[in-house]
């Protein structure tokens, strides 16, 4: 069966305050073409953006942090030695050692630089391709000392509304003998579209996209980018990077691929008020998965404002249900038509 992009739209009415006239307003239910969950595009959702004001305090070097160039040597763990020889990997400016807080058996975090704080415009292609690079090392280096952790993805929360407990820009490697919730869907949906298809439904999803052209942006070397159907954050976007079944097998020039396009979403999401973010780039069993394509998701957060509005609410986090405000054919248009130079 193809890729089946359904969605249902619904008129929600209500009588004006006075009474003398009628509201309508629309919202939107689409199923995800791969695991068939929905989500819900209403109008009149608000995301807050970004008060340059909230900022400041978090920009000015703050004595206690980790992650800063005076600390990290001395309060940072290392890595276990029958893993590595090396007590810390260092690619460019990124610095990765493990995580104290265990969110997998091997979690390790990866600090992009030494400074304490970078705008979403100052996230350069370098800094992402080293920081994954470095978190690839890692995943290489443990999968072959312990092969039971075959579960991989790289992760980004940026600034407290995301879930990152500190502002120092840091992604965070997963690596577990057992997959996520989400790793699981998708490695059980993407494994029976392959048996049931023969083809490889990230491939088949980029082709469709890229020939639909209406949640397609753009394509830059093995990656292609697009937003999501049914998203299941706001701003979400998507890219698959073609050929490449996990983490393991991407090489410097898919590596420089995302890292272009994950710096070129993160200055789209800057110049439309945002400043909070997550990413995860989700990998096959590190041993190959021919019906799986390595796939990154991105998505905005609520700005870091003082009192912000969560944009999780009981839709999201106990219905698994996201309610988002813009159509992804909107995003994608804009995304596509910016100039990035
Ligand atoms: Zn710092």
């Amino acid at each position: 069966m193809p890729i089946r992009f359904r969605s249902e739209r619904l008129e929600a009415r209500s009588a004006t305050p006075d009474g003398s006239g009628a509201n309508v307003r629309s919202v939107e239910v689409r199923f995800d073409p791969l695991l068939g969950t929905t989500s819900r595009i209403a109008e009149g959702v608000k995301l807050q953006t970004a008060d340059a004001a909230a900022l400041q305090r978090f920009q000015t070097p703050d004595e206690w942090c980790p992650f800063c160039a005076e600390r990290i040597e001395q309060v940072t763990p290392r890595i276990d030695p029958k893993v590595s020889d090396q007590p810390r990997i260092r690619v460019g400016e990124t610095v990765l050692f493990p995580n104290l807080v265990p969110y997998s058996q091997h979690a390790a975090v990866a600090v992009f630089t030494p400074r304490h704080w970078l705008s979403l415009r100052e996230f350069s292609p370098k800094l992402i391709a080293d920081n994954l690079t470095a978190c690839i090392r890692y995943i290489r280096a443990v999968h072959a000392s312990d092969s039971r952790a075959r579960y991989a993805a790289w992760n980004v929360n940026y600034l407290f509304p995301s879930g990152g407990s500190l502002p120092h820009p840091h992604a965070q490697v997963f690596l577990d003998p057992f997959p996520t919730t989400m790793m699981r869907l998708q490695f059980e949906a993407g494994e029976t579209y392959w048996q049931e298809n023969g083809t490889n439904f990230w491939e088949d999803l980029a082709k469709e996209e890229r020939e639909r052209n209406e949640r397609f942006v753009w394509d830059a070397g093995s990656t292609a980018w697009m937003t999501a159907f049914a998203p299941i954050g706001f701003n979400e976007v998507r890219a698959v990077v073609r050929d490449r079944e996990t983490l393991l097998q991407l090489n410097d020039a898919d590596i420089a691929a995302l890292a272009a396009g994950i710096s070129r979403v993160l200055l789209w999401y800057s110049a439309q008020g945002y400043d909070s973010f997550n990413a995860s780039l989700f990998s096959g069993p590190l041993e190959g998965a021919p019906w799986y394509r390595v796939n990154l998701v991105m998505v905005t957060r609520s700005a870091m404002l003082p009192y912000y509005r969560s944009d999780s609410m009981h839709l999201e986090r106990l219905h698994w249900e996201a309610a988002v405000d813009r159509a992804p054919e909107t995003i994608a248009a804009e995304l596509r038509n910016r100039s990035y130079e």
